[in-house]
């Protein structure tokens, strides 16, 4: 049997226990409008492209990561997940 625990408080948890609650969260770069006019797509875009190939050249991939996506699962009690609820960002 596949065994859980809360994320916030360690209680144990079974897979199928009606006290455990699962909580997605992502955070991600808000983008700005993009332009698919005519012109933007017409344009020669390769040497901004290979400036942002040679920015992520050396970069750290959690870095990287970090300034555009990331995406986190928690497995919460009862308890923490209205805790959760009523306060989302602690
Ligand atoms: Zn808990």
């Amino acid at each position: 049997m596949i065994r859980f625990e809360c994320d916030r408080c360690k209680t144990s948890l079974s897979a199928n226990d009606a006290r455990r609650f699962i909580v997605r969260i992502e955070a991600y770069a808000a983008a700005g409008p993009v332009d698919l006019s005519a012109d933007a797509l017409e344009k020669d875009h390769s040497e901004s492209i290979r400036r942002i190939i040679e920015q992520l050249n050396g970069a750290d991939p959690d870095d990287v990561e970090d300034q555009t996506y990331r995406g986190f699962r928690f497995d919460l009690c009862t308890e923490c997940h209205r805790a959760f609820l009523a306060k989302p960002l602690g």
